[in-house]
């Protein structure tokens, strides 16, 4: 038995055999061939091309619709490559002369063109790099009968073990027979780690090259609260697990009591709680949950989980669906946030040298005007069938602001003209995740109708450290002095103008948050759906003056770790408090 320590992603206990995922990177198969299977090959080598060259049609033709051109034609520069008669050529003479198969042959022909760009000093030559490299991967698969190159989901309850999942891999995966994630990279912010915790699926990430190197198979434990895994575990450590699986659902149960009370403090104030989601299969739960409303829907994973660009149609359907499920309920759309760490091949959104600081969320959307009219027109119409606003992400000023509002105008504009019901006037707000719009907040609030703040981002940005990589995990401190400050600093601009500000980042599903969160004066908490009920419970015990004080004391202290340790010790004052309380009545 091994125990390695990572970080603890999402909650939970797992036992169960290793499924390990890497995301399929084609080598060419090479083999001898005789003379008389030449022209065979040269046929197959056809054949794939075509295969790759129509799946690329295919892309263009979506792309040019929905993204405006510029991401097509990168793709459109790809269907020359596979015309170029160099590449033929050599193809072709490569089968010929050294009587191997069509695929390593393909490879070779390409490999010569990269060399020769590779000695090219220009960067626009090194560039095409990826895209060469890009295409050989296409043909590659088309010989393979086209498979899209995706994960396969374990056929039996297995933990599955990886480098690094992509977001939209994870959402690929699903959660059938999905016990749960150990992960070699990530951050507890990481959005794989976020999903994890949306499905409801324990998660260890940042495990340093200990989890993908696991064989098929082999038994791990793996415990989410504690971040930590355990490879072939003896009896005693499964029984532990066993046994701290059941009480977790004994705590679980006992809140379920609390599902129709409100987050209302001894002292009369009330918070809004609310669920963040990603995928419609997320909905029962929240309801079940107690959540007053979806108050983060990361629309994103919906299109991750459809593979290709859902047209509009296709978007107000599921949206509607969501709408129509949460009964009368609010629901906040937050547009396209795609980028950082969740990029998606087919949207246009390439790996990046800085990607958190390159292109994304509002950046994205506003680049690609048509792609994003088209979700804000799907959005609209969802709203017909019940309450929803609207949430733009990454937002670093007014103009992007009023941008984005511009498109919401033509938007409902074309909705009527085309006779099409909608929403009318719907709220609309941004995520203030920058340190940008911390600073703005004062101008923000006076152009748009609430802020939530998204934390995740936000301490990412303000104390520089990047919420997927694991070695500076450790700067993930929702209490440092820079952080507390901005909170309070989003709330005054906003209840100064009038309107509401909530939290939905993920420092709002931290129980042990919840009473700084009710004393900077948060109107609105969305957590993911396992935390709901505990912060509820929380506010539910504390006074709101408490709270404040609470605030207050924090804010003098000079460094993150005095305020965790001033918190642990208010905490299990509190715990004493009450359970003497209620030993006494
Ligand atoms: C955040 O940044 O806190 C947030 C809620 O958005 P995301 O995690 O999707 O970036
Ligand atoms: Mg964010």
């Amino acid at each position: 038995m091994k125990m390695y320590q990572g970080i603890a992603a999402s909650p939970g206990y797992a036992l169960g055999p290793v499924y390990p995922v890497a995301r399929r990177q084609i080598v060419a198969p090479r083999r001898a061939i005789a003379a008389d299977e030449v022209s065979a090959e040269i046929e197959r080598f056809r054949t794939a091309v075509k295969g790759a060259r129509d799946q690329i049609q295919d892309l263009v033709e979506r792309l040019s619709a929905e993204l405006g051109g510029t991401e097509a034609d990168i793709l459109a520069s790809q269907l020359l490559v596979l015309e170029d008669e160099l590449v033929w050529d050599a193809t072709q003479a490569v089968i010929r002369l050294e009587l191997i198969n069509a695929e390593a042959a393909f490879s070779r022909a390409m490999g010569d063109i990269v060399s020769r760009f590779l000695e090219i000093e220009e960067q626009t030559f090194r560039e095409r790099i990826n895209d060469l490299q890009d295409v050989e991967q296409r043909v590659l698969r088309a010989f393979d009968g086209n498979r899209p190159g995706s994960l396969q989901p374990p056929t039996e309850p297995s933990v599955i073990a990886a480098r690094n999942l992509t977001p939209s891999d994870t959402a690929a995966l699903g959660r059938e027979n999905i016990l749960g994630y150990i992960m070699d990279e990530g951050g507890s912010t990481s959005h794989v780690a976020i999903l994890a915790r949306s499905l409801g699926v324990p998660a260890v990430v940042g495990l340093r090259n200990r989890a993908f190197r696991l064989a098929a198979g082999r038994v791990v434990a793996v415990d989410g609260i504690a971040g930590r895994l355990v490879v072939d575990p003896d009896e005693a450590t499964c029984e532990s697990m066993r046994m701290l699986t059941r009480h977790e659902v004994v705590v679980n149960e006992k809140l379920v009591g609390l599902r129709d009370l409100p987050a209302e403090t001894p002292d009369g104030h009330r918070v809004r709680m609310m669920a963040n989601i990603e995928l419609p299969l997320e909905v029962d739960e929240a309801l079940a949950r107690g959540a007053e409303g979806i108050g983060l829907l990361r629309t994103e994973y919906l299109f991750f989980q459809h593979g290709t660009i859902p047209t509009e149609d296709e978007q107000v359907t599921v949206y509607g669906e969501i709408v129509r499920r949460m009964g009368g309920r609010p629901v906040v759309f937050r547009t396209l946030d795609v980028g950082g760490d969740k990029v998606s091949d087919y949207l246009g959104a390439k790996r990046e040298y800085n990607p958190f600081l390159g292109w994304r969320g509002i950046r994205f959307s506003l680049a690609n005007r048509g792609l994003f009219k088209t979700q804000i027109k799907a959005i609209w119409r969802a709203a017909a069938g019940g309450p929803v606003k609207i949430m733009f992400p990454m937002i670093t000023g007014v103009e992007e602001l009023r941008s984005a509002k511009e498109i919401c105008r033509e938007a409902v504009a074309e909705l009527d003209a085309q006779g099409l019901e909608h929403g009318g006037e719907l709220e609309i707000g941004i995520m203030v995740e920058t340190p940008a719009a911390v600073m703005a907040a004062d101008l923000l609030a006076t152009e748009c109708d609430f802020f939530s703040i998204g934390s995740n981002d936000l301490i990412q940005y303000t104390l520089a450290m990047d919420r997927g990589n694991e070695r500076v995990s450790y700067l993930y401190q929702p209490l440092h002095p820079a952080i507390l400050q901005s909170l309070a600093r989003v709330v005054e601009a906003g209840h100064a103008h009038g309107i509401w500000v909530g939290i939905c980042g993920e420092m709002g599903s931290e129980t042990r948050l919840a009473e700084v969160l009710l004393g900077l004066g948060l109107d609105e908490i969305s957590t993911h759906g396992v935390a709901l009920p505990k912060i509820k419970q929380v506010i539910r015990w504390t006074g709101l003056a408490e709270a404040r004080s609470l605030v207050g004391d924090l804010m003098k202290l000079s460094t993150a770790e005095e305020a965790n340790a001033f918190l642990a010790l208010y905490i299990a004052e509190r715990k004493r408090l009450r359970a003497e309380k209620e030993s006494n009545s």
